[in-house]
């Protein structure tokens, strides 16, 4: 089965229009396109969404992007019901059928008679349907389930499998589905038969546009505080469904639920919940902890965090920074044929030390031919990347032969072999050229297209959520009042994240105000996989974030004894890790250098990442006490760390004056001049000095 590109699930609604506000009881759609989530699409009515869907089906279409498409509402009725209405068991039939007998507007659809009417031609009046939203009474159809009576089975086989889904004969009141089954199937007809769209159970899902029935309470988990259920559910299910492996969506899809349909996933949901999520109390510290030294505070992170994005297929050229999501293996070896490394003569054979005369054969060997046949005893004219003839082991330099008189001539010795590159010398086939968590760089490109690999398994970009918070800053740009700072944290932890090659996601700044960063939260923590903050983070009266997230009972505030930096805040928000970085635009940098990256790799599926330092003279003095340890902002010059002249924590020039930091480790150390201490240049933390 082929993959898709994109997802996008769809929570329909068969209520009036709800107006132009995004609100419940309308119509939601969540979209994850190559592995990355877009924001939920609201639709306030089925015209809409009916306008909505083949606009998007036709872009996806042209950018030549294969859709799986979800709807929450059953695709098929219980067994018979089909028959009895159409003739015919086909349930596509009994879509055709409802596509010709709803009549749907903004304000108002004819489902509550039509289900009466159908009651009245198949079941006596008293059933299947139940349940009348309406004022005025209707034929056939009873408000309460009082003298109801179905020749129909209730339930469908997978709604019997299904706890706690509502059968599609009642056709309103909390949680029902009838109504969607009706104002749906038109809609999803007319889509089938415009697009060529396939239909799952009832067609192989073959086509480039294809519908699943899906029913997100099956494996999305309550909604965070603020973010509408269904946006959240629908943007989950898309998100679930994206991160599922190609061979695990073909086993979810093999079901056979001919004339009922199934709903997606029944059975799968443990798989389907997938990406295991954090636990809420990975952060937690061990008790009665005071100051954690640097490398415990690492080892816990290192141990407690795992990948928490998804997965998809992207072409060689769409890989480059992204990190393999499996192990990928060489399709051909390299090189496939022995070939030579020079322009020369090829022959059999080394020779020994003295004069050599071969004939020369008739025609050469260039790169790209296909191997020749050389007849023994003979020479022939090879050039650099062409596959031995048949009949060649050994080749010489041009510059060393005489070709005279359809001869070559030359002096030995040769040693068997030269100048030749054996078959999968440099890979075999089916060797792991590239691994699980490899952020894939340029030279890994070429790695993969030599043996023949097109596509790689990679993890979506890690979508990273930067925010400030504090009363005090203001916009660079903007006015600033005494008392205030700009905002310098925000840009540059969003550089950051770049270049570490996550997707930096502004969430802007936040006051110094736990309401309004309860509400930031709740949002963010439904767009990114991960936040970061800064300020805020320690336990006095104005520290929000740290305050938040103990009350969200899930944060601890690690005092890690290093300088610079003030506690971190972490937590989890919703599902979402927190890192709360001291305000400090030093401590907030080092913080991130040292602490954020490497957790942030974990996340993004990549292995935990130490960076390399050197030992290199020191061109400063310096004592330092036992207890911590200590990075300071430092460069190379002339083979020896220069630091910065001032260790003040605000001294951001500093920052852009380094190109790396010094590490000094926690005892104390008098340093003076040519010391050798450790340096670790900016690019071992994988962005740019
Ligand atoms: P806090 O951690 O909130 O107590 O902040 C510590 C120091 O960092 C204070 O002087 C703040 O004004 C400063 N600060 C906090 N956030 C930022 C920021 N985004 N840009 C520049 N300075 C900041
Ligand atoms: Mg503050």
């Amino acid at each position: 089965m082929k993959g898709f590109d994109t997802i996008v699930m769809v929570d329909w609604s068969s209520g009036n229009d709800t107006g132009p506000t995004p609100r419940k009881d309308a119509i939601w759609a969540g979209i994850n396109r190559g592995g990355t989530a877009e924001d939920p699409v609201y639709l306030r009515n089925r015209q809409e969404a009916e306008r909505w869907l083949p606009d998007l089906f036709e872009a996806e279409h042209s950018a030549g992007r294969r859709v799986l498409a979800g709807f929450d509402f059953p695709f098929g009725y219980p067994k018979g019901f089909a028959k009895a209405l159409t003739g015919s068991a086909d349930p596509l039939g009994l879509w055709d059928w409802f596509e010709k007998f709803v009549e749907d507007t903004p304000r108002q659809n004819n489902r509550f008679d039509l289900a009466g009417q159908i009651n009245l031609d198949i079941g006596d009046g008293k059933g299947p349907f139940w349940f009348n939203g309406l004022q005025r009474d209707i034929n056939g159809l009873s408000r309460t389930k009082d003298s109801y009576a179905n020749p129909f089975p209730e339930k469908r086989q997978s709604e019997a499998q299904a706890k706690g889904a509502f059968t599609c004969w009642q056709m309103g009141g909390a949680g029902a589905v009838g109504g969607q089954v009706f104002t749906g199937l038109p809609v999803l007809a007319r889509l089938r038969k415009r697009f060529e769209a396939t239909v799952w159970p009832f067609e192989p899902l073959d086509g480039d546009l294809c519908f699943v029935e899906i029913w997100p309470s099956l494996t999305v988990g309550p909604n965070p505080e603020e973010v509408i259920k269904d946006a959240w559910q629908v943007s989950e299910v898309a998100r679930q469904i994206a991160a599922l492996k190609v061979e695990e969506l073909a086993e979810i899809l093999a079901v056979d639920a001919a004339e009922e349909g199934w709903i997606f996933g029944l059975g799968h949901e443990a798989r389907i919940k997938g990406v295991p999520p954090l636990r809420n109390d990975c952060f937690a510290l061990p008790p009665g902890v005071h100051w954690t030294p640097v490398d415990e505070a690492l080892g816990m992170l290192q141990e407690r965090l795992s990948p928490v994005t998804t997965t998809c297929r992207a072409a060689l050229k769409d890989a480059l920074g992204r990190v393999a999501a499996e192990d990928v293996a060489a399709r051909r070896s390299n090189p496939p044929l022995p070939n030579t490394a020079v322009d020369g003569y090829g022959f059999a054979g080394g020779r020994p030390a003295g004069q050599h005369t071969l004939p020369l054969a008739q025609g050469r060997a260039a790169a790209g031919d296909a191997p020749a046949v050389l007849p023994e005893g003979q020479a022939i004219r090879v050039l650099t990347g062409a596959a031995l003839p048949a009949g060649v082991d050994t080749v010489i330099l041009q510059e060393d032969v005489i070709v005279e008189a359809g001869t070559v001539r030359f002096s030995g010795p040769v040693k068997a072999g030269a100048n030749t590159r054996k078959a999968g010398e440099d890979i075999t086939e089916g060797e792991v050229i590239v691994s699980q968590g490899r952020i894939i760089r340029a030279a890994d490109l070429a790695l993969m297209a030599a043996t023949g690999v097109s596509e790689v398994t990679v993890r979506a970009p890690l979508r990273v959520g930067i925010l400030s918070t504090g009363d005090e800053l203001v916009e660079a740009g903007e006015v600033a009042a005494d008392g205030q700072i700009f905002d310098a944290n925000r840009p540059m932890l969003l550089g950051l994240m770049e270049q570490l090659g996550h997707e930096a996601v502004d969430l802007g700044r936040a006051p110094d105000n736990r309401d309004a960063l309860r509400g930031i939260l709740n949002k963010a923590s439904a767009r990114v996989d991960v936040i970061l903050t800064s300020g805020g983070a320690s336990a006095g009266d104005e520290d929000h974030v740290s305050a938040l997230l103990s009350e969200a009972g899930a944060m601890d505030l690690w005092r890690i004894a290093v300088k610079p930096g003030r506690p971190l805040a972490l937590g989890m928000w919703a599902g979402t890790p927190v890192f709360g970085l001291p305000g400090n635009p030093v401590a907030a940098m080092v913080c991130t250098l040292i602490f954020a990256r490497p957790a942030l790799a974990v996340l993004a599926g990549a292995p935990w990442q130490k960076p390399q330092g050197f030992d290199v003279p020191a061109a400063f003095s310096k004592s330092k006490k036992a207890g911590r340890r200590e990075y300071l902002r430092a460069r190379i010059r002339d083979g020896r760390a220069e630091v910065f002249a001032s260790e003040g924590s605000g001294r951001i020039s500093g920052l852009s004056w380094a190109e790396g930091l010094v590490e000094l480790p926690e005892p104390a150390m008098q340093i003076t001049d040519g010391d050798r201490v450790r340096f670790i240049p900016y690019g071992s933390f994988g962005i740019k000095a």
